[in-house]
């Protein structure tokens, strides 16, 4: 089974790249919990933390690093969330491990955390 990440990075469906090296791309969400909310994922489809290889582990992560900077340097938000849901139970939806980094503003109390599904 395709995930719809996997096409995301084959270039089958479009997305709004923020970065991109051999193990890692970032794009923002297409249903956004705030403005600039971004996703990275790792390019092979493993579908959570616990399948993922250490080389993996670590490039997502200093992805993420790189990708938040980026966007508190763009957007100027008051702080931000790194969240990584694991099984459907914990509000997992696309089985290919991603990373959401949500951008946050003082009394944003519209954003929901966590929205499952
Ligand atoms: P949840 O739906 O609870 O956020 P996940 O943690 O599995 O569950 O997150 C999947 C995320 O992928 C969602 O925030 C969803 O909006 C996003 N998403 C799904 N399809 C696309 C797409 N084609 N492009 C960008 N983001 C997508």
């Amino acid at each position: 089974m395709t995930s719809v990440f996997t096409r995301i990075v084959r270039g089958e469906i479009p997305a709004f790249k923020l970065y991109e090296d051999d193990l890692t791309l970032s794009f923002l969400d297409i249903n956004p919990a705030a403005r600039g909310h971004a996703l990275v994922i790792a390019k092979p489809e493993l579908p959570g933390l616990l399948d993922l290889p250490p080389e993996l582990v670590s490039a997502v992560a200093l992805t993420t690093q790189r990708v938040a900077r980026a966007i508190v340097e763009a957007l100027k938000p008051d702080g931000f969330n790194v969240i990584q849901n694991n099984g459907a139970a914990a509000g997992q939806v696309v089985f290919h491990y991603h990373v959401h980094i949500i951008p946050r503003w003082e009394g944003d109390r519209s954003v929901k955390l966590w929205r499952p599904g």
